[in-house]
């Protein structure tokens, strides 16, 4: 006989993990995931930090929901800290000074940041070069623990009684019986009432199994490098530094520094993997911007981020199929974002009270895109 659950969560990253642990306060919940792994895919692959400069307003307010969290985690969460302080600094040149006033204006409503000038900026970040002449800062960002944060999920899933399957990758969703039947390629057979679709880059792919119209998900890779800093380096002291376009971050990174050319290279759903012209772009982006010389690349990885159509995360039940959840579209703010969307997620399923003040349940919902091609 099908194992059964209340609600069968897709995918055991952030996301999945995450409303696991929440929905299992009151419901018997199971999470599948394909890989051997928890956090294989984005999850495991993040730039990890907690900044205001990500996505837009919603975004900000998500971010600005779930942050409390992080600062003071459920007793037992995690037998370590959830990440460390780390100033944020976004910084311009003289022809990027307009944006920066404009990102100012924004990001100032959810977090207290300080104007700095050259002198400022070089203060915080002494590998910035001469033309960095206006920067704003946030000193008081978290440089995430991922494995701290997924391993806390999934170790609150198991003691309220929830249950993680790794290895599992879900082949079959129907309706069988007033919910539904879920197969995985391993040949196992499960039912629930439920089913979350939390597949990461692959949930449009996930609700083609189940007969449920895409939402028109656009996975897109980013690439990330380490490489040495200057000898004598104070690496502790080091921000996480952001153009303030889209153009490249970088952060010290295990004695090391990190950074990504913040590339958005569309995707079909995989194990994404560094392409080489985005790594010598962050690199050249790096000695363009910086005193740094990269003359090795130390390691290097990539990852998906996956969107929506208008780039804000979908959570809500799918209008055309009984019991399908979406909670996908996490884009580039899923760990950041995690607490406050695992939040949503529950209330939404169990019919409890809406939690979240600042973001209305109607953004999230996957019934915007009804009526729009996928
Ligand atoms: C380079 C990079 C930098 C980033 N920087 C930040 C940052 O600084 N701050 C931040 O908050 N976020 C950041 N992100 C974004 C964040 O990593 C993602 O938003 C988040 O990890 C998405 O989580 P997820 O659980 O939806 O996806 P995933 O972690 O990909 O999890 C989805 C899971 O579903 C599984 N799955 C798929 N199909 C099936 C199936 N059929 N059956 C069973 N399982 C299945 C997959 O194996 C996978 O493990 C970054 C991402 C990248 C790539």
């Amino acid at each position: 006989m099908a194992e059964s659950a209340d609600v069968l969560v897709i995918g055991g990253g952030i996301a999945g993990l995450s409303a696991a642990a929440e929905i299992a306060r009151n419901a018997r919940v199971l999470v599948l995931e394909g890989e051997t792994q928890i956090g294989f895919h984005s999850s495991g692959r993040s730039a990890t930090m907690l900044h205001y400069a990500l996505g837009d307003a919603l975004i900000r307010a998500l971010t600005l929901a779930s942050r409390p969290f992080f600062d003071l985690p459920p007793d037992g969460f995690s037998a370590v800290p959830l990440g460390r302080r780390m100033a944020v600094l976004i910084h311009a040149r003289e022809d990027e000074r307009d944006a920066l006033d404009r990102l100012e204006a924004d990001i100032s409503r959810f977090v207290r940041l300080e104007r700095l000038d050259a002198a400022g900026v070089r203060a915080l970040c002494p590998l910035l070069k001469p033309d960095a002449l206006y920067g704003i800062a946030d000193c008081d960002g978290i440089r995430l623990d991922p494995h701290a944060l997924l391993q806390g999920f999934a170790r609150q899933l198991r003691g309220r009684g929830g249950q993680l399957r790794t290895g599992e990758r879900v082949a079959g969703l129907t309706r069988e019986g007033g919910g539904w039947k879920v197969t995985t390629e391993a040949g196992n057979s499960y039912s629930s009432q439920i089913v979350v679709n939390a597949a990461g880059a692959w949930a449009d792919v996930v609700a083609g199994l189940a007969g449920v119209r895409p939402i028109g998900l656009q996975p897109k890779r980013r690439t990330i490098i380490t490489f040495d800093a200057p000898a004598g380096t104070d690496l502790d002291g080091l921000p996480f530094a952001k153009t303030v376009g889209d153009e490249l971050y970088f952060a010290p990174e295990s004695g090391r520094l990190f950074a990504s050319p913040m590339d958005e290279v569309p995707s079909d759903p995989c194990d994404a993997q560094p392409d080489e012209f985005e790594m010598a772009l962050a690199a050249q982006r790096i000695e363009e911007r910086t005193i740094v010389n990269v003359e090795r690349i130390h390691s290097r990885w990539a990852g998906l981020r996956s969107f929506a159509p208008d780039n804000h995360p979908v959570a809500g039940f799918a209008a055309e199929a009984d019991g399908f959840f979406w909670l996908a579209g996490q884009g580039g703010a899923g760990l950041q974002t995690s607490p406050a969307m695992s939040r949503a997620a529950a209330s939404l399923i169990l019919g409890f009270e809406w939690p979240l003040s600042g973001v209305d349940a109607a953004q999230l919902s996957p019934a915007r895109f009804v009526g729009q091609p996928a």
